[in-house]
């Protein structure tokens, strides 16, 4: 693959599963002119080591001592390797995606330097002070030269802060083009259901990681609850438990609580794709499920008391809070039945037409060289 800019010249930050998701579109895009850097915030084989190799990414520089620690060591300890990194060979673009740790890490690595800084996934808004998510997002987007803000609505929260609209392009979302990409084909999907002993549409497909669910025992159980009494035999509901869950459930023992769900190791993007693809429904805390549910025509219930993706709800997803909302919602979707998942298959996603790497290594160009007309600048296919 070729670019026209230079060899490993975009330096692409990030460090947790979802990022290597929704980056991996643009990094094939840039092809040899990114240098991929992995703060190490979830580092392990589950979680970053098989995504980077079943998504098709170069083996990324990996910083030091990250996982595992508070927000403000991660941060702290990132943006001083990121520093010295950037220090000893100079990137001549940064890009960063969503709302993480290593995230707010990049784009403060980046600022420090002068480098020009590209914020992929600009001006989501929860507008909910609780979550660490929120105030990364608003301090990224405060300091990125270049906004590129999935939709329209994003847009829109970026300018009602003040921000410049020369700042801002409206993208999509490069998860339109992943799920594209990596949702296994019929045949796979057909084995794949009969590996797990599963019939298409007739069962449930959970996951649940954030530390508002996770974090204190009285909501986890409240979750897990919900979760365990709506298994039957005939739907049951699948649960890819995160690590973070997991530790949370054998430190709390709540163990018994996962009698009844079918509890798996967290599973490769594909193989999570291709179930979710046939799930009669979704239910998860997660960002990037909210997307990819749209993509995939299923319906999504969120349990969180916030979200900052509003594009999906009422259609396909609907926003619950822990506790007896989750199971009556649920049964309410699951007896939309097959007629529930003809009329979601029909619609369009509000995130785009999955052109939106494409768009977004041409803003990259453009930052790296604003004298040259980025539109034509030849890109990695
Ligand atoms: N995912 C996966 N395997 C799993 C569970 C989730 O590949 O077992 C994918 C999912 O499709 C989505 C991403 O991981 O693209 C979401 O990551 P996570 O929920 O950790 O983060 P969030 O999206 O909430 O930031």
């Amino acid at each position: 693959m070729h670019t026209a800019l230079p060899t490993r010249s975009v330096a692409v930050v990030l460090g947790t599963r979802p990022e290597l998701v929704k980056l991996a579109p643009v990094v094939h895009r840039l092809g040899d002119a990114a240098r991929l850097v992995h703060t190490g915030q979830h580092w392990d084989d589950a979680m970053s080591g098989r995504f980077l190799q079943e998504l098709g990414l170069p083996r990324p520089e990996l910083l030091d001592s990250i996982g595992g620690t508070s927000r403000a060591v991660q941060i702290g300890r990132s943006l001083e390797q990121l520093d010295a990194l950037f220090a000893a060979d100079r990137p001549a673009a940064v890009v960063v995606q969503g709302d993480t740790n290593a995230t707010l890490a990049g784009a403060l690595a980046a600022n420090a330097r002068a480098i020009p800084l590209v914020h992929v996934e600009a001006g989501l808004r929860s507008h909910d002070p609780a979550m660490p998510e929120e105030h990364n997002r608003v301090l990224v987007d405060s300091i990125s030269d270049v906004l590129c803000a999935a939709t329209p609505e994003n847009r829109a929260n970026l300018l009602a802060e003040g921000v410049s609209p020369a700042r801002i392009t409206v993208t999509g979302n490069t998860v339109v083009e992943a799920v594209r990409r990596h949702l296994p084909g019929p045949d796979e999907r057909t084995g794949l259901l009969a590996r797990h002993g599963l019939v298409p549409d007739r069962f449930v497909l959970a996951t649940v990681h954030r530390p508002e669910n996770t974090d204190g025992p009285a909501t986890l159980r409240t979750v897990l609850t919900e979760l365990a009494a709506l298994a039957t035999d005939e739907v049951p509901v699948l649960l890819p438990l995160h690590p973070r869950t997991r530790a949370r459930v054998e430190a709390d023992r709540l163990d018994h609580l996962l009698a009844s769900v079918r509890v798996l190791e967290p599973l490769g993007y594909g193989e999570f794709l291709g179930l979710a693809r046939h799930a009669a429904l979704l239910i998860s805390d997660s960002g990037g499920v909210q997307e990819e549910c749209t993509v995939l025509g299923r319906p999504l219930i969120v349990v969180r008391r916030s979200t900052e993706r509003p594009e999906a709800m009422a259609d396909f997803a609907h926003l619950v809070a822990p506790g007896p909302g989750i199971g009556r919602l649920a049964r309410h979707r699951l007896a939309e039945g097959d007629h529930g998942l003809r009329r979601l298959a029909r619609l369009p996603s509000p995130y785009g037409d999955g052109r939106a790497a494409e768009r977004i290594a041409r803003l990259v160009a453009s930052a790296v060289r604003p004298a040259a007309d980025a539109r034509t600048l030849p890109l990695a296919a």
